[in-house]
């Protein structure tokens, strides 16, 4: 505070010596000043002013008057360090949210797209299900069902009818005789009488062996 001193007498701080600090920037000391401005005009630049004791507890902003410059920066630095520390978090977290929402839009705009596409293929499936129910309708409609005649008593069921109809169709006669199966491997008479006769020509040349 090498700096300081009375703008009238040049007088430096020591002790004994108070300094005064004026409105309009001037300061003087208490020897000086004496008992007060004279007509509240300053000593040097004659202005209408106010002065107030410099004293350790006076104003933060006067008190920055009085202060090295080289602390006022270093404490502006951190000021600027400390504001920017919490301005680059708050940016992060903007530009975070930001992506998100950016990949949730396009997301919500996929989304929509395969709504909008598979609501337009049902609306197609809707259409082919009424055209092949209108188709199924007139096919019915043209074809008479056996289960739909009634049979009771009173009506006279047709042989030919009953020939024609799958559900009422006589199972043809299946005799042992008639089938193939059975042609192969019973033995008819005409066989057996065949059999019989082979028999008894081995035994008839067995027979008179034995007996002579
Ligand atoms: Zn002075
Ligand atoms: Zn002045």
């Amino acid at each position: 505070m090498d700096w300081i001193h009375c703008n009238k007498c040049f007088s430096q701080l020591e002790p004994g010596i108070t300094l005064h600090l004026t409105s309009c920037g001037h300061m003087f000391c208490n020897n000086c000043l004496g008992n007060g401005l004279k007509d509240s005009t300053c000593l040097v630049c004659r202005m209408p002013c106010s002065a107030m004791k410099l004293v350790p507890d006076m104003k933060q902003e006067i008190q920055d008057y009085f202060t090295d410059p080289e602390e006022l920066i270093k404490k502006s630095c951190d000021v600027i360090q400390f504001q920017r520390q919490h301005r680059r978090r708050l940016l992060s977290y903007l530009l975070q949210s930001t992506k998100k929402f950016y990949a949730a839009r396009n997301e919500l705009k996929r989304v929509t797209e395969m709504c909008q596409k598979q609501h337009t293929q049902l609306k197609e499936y809707h259409k082919r299900i009424k055209a092949l129910e209108t188709q199924l309708a007139n096919q019915s409609s043209r074809q008479v069902s056996p289960f739909n005649i009634p049979i009771s008593p009173t009506n006279n069921i047709s042989p030919s009818f009953i020939q024609t109809t799958p559900s009422c169709k006589r199972p043809t006669k299946s005799t042992p005789y008639s089938t193939h199966h059975y042609q192969s491997n019973l033995l008819t008479p005409s066989r057996i009488s065949k059999q019989r006769s082979a028999n008894f020509s081995a035994h008839s040349q067995i027979l008179p062996e034995r007996l002579q």
